[in-house]
């Protein structure tokens, strides 16, 4: 060996490359047939379709829960493994769906085994993980930034052995036909800590005072992203998750496996509109070649290539730091940063490539760009992560006089 060679091995266990084979061929040739084959806009064909397409998920192939524990049923993946999988599942759009491991159920299965008592995870997480039950996550309401939880008004007062909840939320995804939903609500009026105002309940749904005033129509159609009027609605206190006053803890406890994990599912996106990119050059002729061969055509492969390149090693990084229990808050933040934008890059430039079939829905990419849009600022703004980047790259040089702590620790 050369002296001083590192041992930094990039290539993944033989069973974790295997099961990354699995997931591909089951998309391949099973999911993703199905699903060119219905009409997705009819909701009770494509209910009746992930039904069927989740029983041979998990009966006839094994695949169910990648990231969940096996005592929970599931696989008991680690971060990394999950890269893998996570990016082959989301190459079809129903994918992480099919494996129950779609968001925000994903996030909120994580939440309930870190925070919920026994009992709620008997009630709550239970059902989720069976596949019988979906939820919700209620966090960002219509008269507040988002960006900053410390505003939030839905507002919760203890009466007896009861919480009374009043306020408004919206784009609550999936709240029409969830089981529950996981709420964050205000409930301390003068905290030491603004961040320490918040905690999070368990609402049983359907529920009369939890009212759903419409389905928001977004640039990609309606999704189920909910606007909710919570009236006087009635949450006993064995219904709190986590403690009093750690709604913003357990909030960031959610948020960095979650912005993660939309992260591998973003690279799987990414790598089939550089396919499609690199397929249509091949295939197109123009001014005497094919445009493959056209220099400016070129740049956007190449921009492409290696962007999601970046991204696939700042993923991998972030979810080995992740698995080895060591500080990761940063390079999530920067991989969210990152790919999110890579994503609405790689994909723009394949319409590019297309023309006008691009603009067209003949093709995933229109349904993929309007997608695109909206990971630039859910669960997290670029503007916050480029923030809070910053405060942490300034603070290392403060403390380090060096920045290196802030750009990923590693041995460079
Ligand atoms: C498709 C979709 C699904 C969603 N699902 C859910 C869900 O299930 N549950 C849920 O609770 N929420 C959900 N959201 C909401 C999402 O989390 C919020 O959009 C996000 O947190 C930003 O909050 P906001 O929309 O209020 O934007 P704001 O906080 O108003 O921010 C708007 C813009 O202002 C800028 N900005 C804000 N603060 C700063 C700052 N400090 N410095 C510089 N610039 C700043 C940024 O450019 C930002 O994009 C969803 C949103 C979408 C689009």
């Amino acid at each position: 060996m050369m002296l001083g060679a590192l041992m930094i091995d990039f290539s993944f266990p033989p069973e974790v490359e295997e099961l990354r084979l699995k997931v591909r061929q089951f998309m391949d040739d099973v999911v993703r047939p199905e699903w060119e084959s219905i009409d997705q806009k009819d909701r009770a064909v494509v209910a009746k379709t992930i039904v069927k397409l989740r029983k041979s998920a998990r009966e006839d192939h094994g695949l169910w829960l990648p990231h969940m524990p096996k005592s929970w049923g599931g696989m008991g993946l680690g971060p990394t493994a999950m890269a893998a999988v996570s990016a082959e599942a989301a190459k079809v759009s129903i994918g992480p769906f099919v494996l129950n491991a779609q968001a925000p159920d994903e996030g909120n299965q994580h939440t309930l085994l870190h925070w919920g008592t026994p009992e709620q995870h008997e009630k709550y997480l239970r059902p989720l993980c069976e596949g019988t039950a979906r939820s919700c996550f209620a966090m960002t309401e219509p008269e507040v930034a988002g960006s900053d939880p410390t505003l939030i008004q839905t507002h919760a007062y203890k009466d007896g052995d009861e919480w009374v909840l009043n306020g408004h939320k919206w784009f609550i995804t999936g709240a029409r036909g969830a089981k529950f939903a996981l709420l964050i609500a205000r409930t301390e009026d003068d905290p030491d800590l603004p961040q320490a105002a918040n905690s999070c309940f368990i609402i049983d749904l359907p529920n009369p005072a939890f009212r759903i005033v419409r389905d928001i129509e977004t640039m990609s159609g309606g999704h189920n992203h909910c606007e909710i009027l919570i009236e006087d609605l009635r949450v006993p206190a064995a219904n709190m998750l986590g403690g009093q006053g750690q709604g913003h803890l357990l909030g960031q406890y959610r948020l960095g496996p979650a912005r993660l994990a939309h992260c591998m599912r973003w690279i799987g996106q990414a790598e089939i509109a550089l396919d499609l990119m690199v397929k249509r050059s091949l295939e197109r002729y123009s001014h005497g070649s094919y445009l493959a061969e056209k220099q400016g055509i070129q740049w956007l492969i190449a921009d492409s290539a290696m962007e999601l390149y970046q991204s696939k090693l700042m993923v991998l990084h972030a979810a080995y730091k992740l698995e080895h229990q060591m500080e990761f808050i940063s390079e999530v933040s920067m991989a969210k940063h990152f790919v999110a934008n890579t994503l609405w890059r790689i994909v723009d430039r394949a319409i590019q490539v297309h023309g006008a079939l691009g603009y067209s829905t003949d093709t995933p990419l229109a349904g993929m760009l309007t997608q695109a849009r909206w990971s630039r600022f859910a669960d997290g703004a670029d503007e916050i992560h480029q923030m809070r980047i910053a405060q942490r790259t300034i603070a290392a040089y403060k403390d380090h006089g060096s920045t290196k702590k802030a750009t990923g620790e590693l041995p460079l």
